[in-house]
């Protein structure tokens, strides 16, 4: 005992941008007994998690569930449509656009890669150029990040999708919405994607541990004639044991039974009534960033993120040591800057199950800590979130 940290009372302020913090209900709904993954009590816990996560895609395909962090959904998404050597189209929102073109690199595709500042979304116009250059047809696939987790920005698929059409190019759309599944506006089907990335951790208000794939039956009819091997990942097996409810595999049936609340929890509130308090909770947010006389990361109005709200340090001020202040001080555990944007970024989570309040308290420890780590700021940025928040409360009034 006599070498343990003094107890901090009240609980801890995870404010990154995922893992979000898992909502009670979902606790209780996992603290259950592990059960037969080939008895009944588990088939029917798998037709309903197969058939729900489909209404948060907004799909009538198949999602498949793989008992993975969404890295592996990425590998999948790719392993299963493509072939050694194939070209894709990627878009340079930020690190984690990097990290997928680098994954794909990794597995012997060879990307395209449409540099940007990382201070935006992905400019559709400039895919649509790029698809009609390739005459031949040579890319097969378009990858986007949908909610660039990295910076704050949200991407416009309807737009990525209108330009592989207007580009007249037959590129499977690939997108990854792990950070934007369950807190920003998706369309799996209407957007015309092919294969939809998600996680768990995320917007699903999960722990970490599952990632999806939805697959359009373009991106099926692909599966069976791309050559990139995949054994584990393979599409095949569990689309078809999936049919009557069934893993291949044994499932994470302790993430299903959270899984299975989830989409309650979500539908209870109703998707669009989850989506417009995340866009108010990060218009509230990018009221206090300005308040403090701060700049968020994405510069363009248009793709705010919901989900988070990347904020650039003041020149000669590091993002961690404000982190590292904002942690032992508050409790409050704010998202580092990735990539290029280390040391020089930090970043508010607004996602998964928070409320005015949550969000209130999150803005106070960021402005406390601003002033405890010495960083030049304006206060006021609090007060600005609260007077929003307080004018459009109505909104969200019983
Ligand atoms: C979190 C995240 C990932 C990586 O997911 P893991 O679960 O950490 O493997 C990929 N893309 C985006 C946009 C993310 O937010």
């Amino acid at each position: 005992m006599q070498n343990r940290k003094p107890r901090i009372a009240g609980r801890h302020f995870l404010q990154i941008p995922g893992p979000s913090p898992v909502p009670e209900r979902i606790m209780r709904a996992m603290d259950m007994p592990t059960i037969d993954h080939r008895g009944p009590e588990f088939q029917a816990l798998g037709k309903r998690v197969l058939a729900g996560i489909k209404t948060i895609f907004k799909t009538t395909q198949p999602v498949i569930i793989f008992p993975a962090s969404g890295t592996a959904a990425w590998e999948a998404a790719l392993v299963n449509t493509l072939s050694p050597g194939d070209k894709v189209l990627m878009y340079e929102t930020g690190h984690f656009a990097s990290l997928w073109k680098s994954l794909a690199t990794k597995l012997g595709l060879v990307p395209e890669f449409i540099a940007s500042d990382w201070r935006s979304g992905a400019d559709a116009s400039k895919i649509e150029a790029h698809l009609k250059a390739d005459t031949a047809h040579t890319i097969k696939a378009v990858c986007v990040v949908h909610n660039e987790t990295s910076t704050g920005a949200t991407s416009r698929i309807d737009e990525v999708r209108a330009a592989i059409d207007a580009a007249r190019h037959p590129a499977l759309l690939m997108v990854d919405s792990i950070s934007g599944i369950g807190s920003a506006d998706y369309r799996h089907d209407e957007w015309g994607v092919d294969v939809s990335i998600g996680g768990s951790q995320k917007g699903l208000m999960l722990p970490p541990g599952i990632s999806f794939n939805a697959v359009s039956p373009r991106a099926v009819e692909a599966s069976h004639t791309s050559r990139m091997p995949k054994a584990y990942f393979a599409w095949d097996e569990m689309l078809k044991s999936n049919k009557d409810g069934w893993f291949p595999t044994t499932p994470a049936t302790t993430l299903l039974y959270g899984l299975d609340a989830a989409i309650d929890m979500i539908h209870e509130e109703g998707l669009d009534a989850v989506f417009t308090r995340h866009q108010r909770h990060a218009a509230a947010t990018r009221r206090a960033v300005a308040g403090w006389g701060l700049e968020t990361v994405c510069r363009d109005e248009k793709f705010h993120s919901p989900v988070l709200t990347g904020v650039m340090m003041p020149e000669g001020h590091n993002a961690d040591t404000l982190r590292k202040v904002a942690l032992e001080t508050f409790d409050i555990s704010l998202g580092t800057g990735l990539g290029k944007l280390a040391g020089r970024a930090f970043r508010i989570g607004h996602l998964g199950d928070i409320n005015d309040l949550t969000l209130v308290g999150a803005l106070a420890g960021v402005e406390m800590s601003l002033a405890a780590a010495r960083v030049p700021h304006r206060v006021g940025g609090v007060s600005a979130a609260m007077q929003y928040l307080t004018e459009t409360s109505h909104r969200t009034a019983r």
